[in-house]
């Protein structure tokens, strides 16, 4: 036995995927963003709402994403920063 902490819980994940938005790349990405908590013991409003964020690079075309996740009373919900348009889904 070591006398190391022992972070036992790892922080859950979620499984998020989008289609690349590079044209000419067909690469759906998968990535494990980590989970934006709604923290309703917060004083203010504002830091209720829970981020959190995650880069990833395709490896179709070696570009690097940044998804960022917005928990907010009614769940959480994803997007691609720079990149509106592209629809990120929970799998
Ligand atoms: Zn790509």
């Amino acid at each position: 036995m070591g006398s190391s902490k022992g972070h036992w819980m790892e922080p859950e994940g979620i499984d998020i995927q989008f289609d690349c938005p590079t044209l000419k790349c067909d690469e759906i990405i998968d990535v494990a963003a980590e989970r934006a908590y709604y923290d309703i013991s917060a004083e203010n409003e504002s830091d209720m709402a829970g981020y959190s964020k995650v880069n990833v690079t395709c490896v179709g075309c070696k570009r690097e994403f940044t998804i960022e996740g917005h928990a907010h009373g009614a769940g959480t919900t994803y997007s691609v920063t720079d990149y509106p348009g592209v629809e990120v889904s929970i799998v």
